[in-house]
């Protein structure tokens, strides 16, 4: 098996404080101290990917857009999620001296699920796309109505909009 240097090495803490907070760094960090954090390996393009056992088992990617930490996930909130923060301190005990991570294949199973999940957000994409501006009105109602959140976010916007208006 390859082996390559760490790319996170130069990653402290306090960057992980900084790219996620409160209660969902939190739940990071405890599944990392219970060791919730497995096969941890590096992609050809220098991404970290582990599984990382929550309340189920996710795959995850971390890695760095334009010196940005970010992240990918199988959970529903798919990225900057907790299982993302347990990831990133599992990083900072690897050797700081470019230590060795084992190379992910290119067809690693997390890999699959991961890109299987933009595939779906582009289906996503694709399928509003096809509605017509009725159809599109109708299913924002319909989201607001089943969705108490949906709702409270559109009254918002629709206020800052007519705010934006009257200045
Ligand atoms: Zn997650």
């Amino acid at each position: 098996m390859s082996r390559q240097p760490n790319p996170f090495s130069n990653l402290a803490p306090d960057d992980i404080d900084a790219w996620v907070e409160g209660s969902t760094a939190d739940a990071g960090r405890i599944i990392h101290e219970k060791g919730g954090v497995s096969d941890l390996s590096l992609t050809e393009d220098g991404d970290l990917l582990a599984w990382v056992e929550g309340s189920a088992r996710h795959a995850v990617m971390v890695f760095f857009e334009d010196q940005i930490l970010t992240s990918v996930c199988t959970c529903a909130k798919a990225t900057a999620c907790e299982h993302a923060v347990a990831v990133a301190y599992e990083s900072l005990l690897l050797d700081p001296d470019g230590i060795a991570l084992p190379a992910a294949s290119e067809d690693d199973e997390r890999l699959t699920l991961l890109s299987d999940l933009n595939d779906e957000a582009s289906q996503v994409d694709l399928y509003l796309s096809s509605l017509s501006r009725d159809e599109l009105i109708e299913l924002i109602l319909d989201l607001t109505d089943d969705i108490p959140e949906v709702d409270e976010e559109l009254t918002c916007r629709m206020e800052e909009a007519f705010s934006e208006d009257e200045i």
